[in-house]
């Protein structure tokens, strides 16, 4: 079996692939129930109230969701501020120009985290700004933005905050309320470790229903959505039936592990394995330690003439362990994730998979630690 160490599709239990053996209709009972389990157990994820908030699902990849929170939500005349640090955050610039918004962008380097400060003194400078949007685990470095003091200004002026937590939720303990966030995005194939096939938008109620009849897109409206699931707990339009139902067993064997503080440990250790050993072998991480998150790492390419990138994916590949390209605007970068059903034998796995392929090709140089 091929091992994903990337940052999604990842690899699932064998539990909740046997989740999508059996067809089930999409206006069945049974699988009306399991949308709505999705849905409640999500907020008790978020820690949030049903009284405050809701579960909206949309079909498609976590893009789809993104593109749906943000064509929705900001209204005629309402303008909204992206904060950037890598392709991510860019995909939201592109995203709100495609739909018509007008959109402002605060941009930062890909090697540094997204600064509240200088949100704060745009916000000042520009009052017709409405709403925020940022991502919390850019995953085209690997760092952890702070959502906290982000969401902090957010409250101060009364903006809506918008996150993209696609790579973070259900891996990383976060608090939505606290932090202010009215719309969090995450997808089904990421650190819940389900299959592909939708995204989820956790919404702050009064919010959501602001965003009555002014969708720029049918299939993407996130209110007209969350109306259909409200009124008969169907979607609209042919939800992928088989990857809810494997959600539904991810989501029971994520309790079953000891919730998200058991699963962020689990990615932790694994990450410092990866840290600890790598670093042996000479390869380099693109951030610093400090703004490095536990979902994946950026590795500069070895500084070496035999250094062929696809020679070195092609030769983990064969053995079965699939790393992930880099996607940095200025330097050559590889990425290697720690996500999904990943433990301990499997980053050793990898490590030796990589010592051996980088001895082969005459690049192993480690000669410094001890
Ligand atoms: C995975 C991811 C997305 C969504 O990508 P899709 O390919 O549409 O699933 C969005 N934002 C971040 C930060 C991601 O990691």
């Amino acid at each position: 079996m091929k091992k994903l160490f990337t940052p999604g599709p990842l690899n699932t239990s064998l539990s909740v692939k046997q989740a999508m053996l059996t067809d089930v209709g999409s206006r069945d009972l049974e699988f009306i129930e399991a949308v709505q389990f999705i849905r409640y157990e999500l907020l008790d994820l978020a820690q949030v109230d049903k009284s405050e908030y809701t579960t909206v699902i949309i079909q498609g990849s976590g893009t789809f969701g993104i593109e749906s929170v943000i064509g929705s939500v900001v209204g005629e005349g309402q303008k909204l501020l992206v904060m950037t640090n890598g392709a991510y955050g860019d995909r939201m610039v592109k995203m709100a120009s495609v739909n018509d918004i007008n959109v402002v962008e605060l941009p930062f380097q890909e090697n540094e985290t997204l600064q509240a400060d200088r949100l704060e003194i745009l916000l000042h400078q520009d009052p017709s700004i409405t709403h925020v949007a940022c991502v919390h685990s850019e995953t085209t470095t690997g760092l952890f933005n702070p959502i906290e003091e982000i969401g902090q200004v957010c409250k101060r002026f009364g903006k809506v905050f918008i996150v993209d937590a696609m790579s973070s939720f259900g891996g990383v303990q976060l608090k939505v309320k606290e932090n202010c966030i009215h719309f969090l995005v995450s997808s089904s194939n990421k650190c819940i470790e389900g299959t592909p096939g939708f995204s989820f938008a956790i919404c702050d109620l009064k919010q959501l229903q602001l965003a009555k009849d002014q969708a720029k897109s049918l299939s993407l409206d996130l209110y007209a959505q969350w109306k259909g699931l409200e009124t008969n707990g169907q979607f609209r339009f042919t939800p992928p039936t088989l990857t809810i139902m494997a959600f539904k067993q991810a989501l029971i064997e994520l309790k079953e592990e000891g919730g998200i503080v058991a699963r962020e440990a689990r990615y932790k250790s694994n990450r410092a394995i990866l840290k600890k050993e790598l670093h042996q072998l000479g390869l380099i991480e693109y951030l610093p330690e400090s703004i490095q998150g536990h979902i994946i790492t950026s590795y500069l390419y070895p500084e070496h003439p035999n250094f062929d990138f696809d020679r070195f994916y092609q030769k983990l590949n064969e053995r079965n362990l699939v790393i992930y390209p880099g996607k940095l605007s200025h330097c050559n970068a590889f990425r290697i994730g720690n996500i999904g059903q990943l433990f301990e034998q499997d980053m050793m796995d990898l490590v030796n998979g990589v010592r051996e392929v980088l001895s082969e090709e005459g690049i192993l140089i480690a000669q410094s630690v001890v």
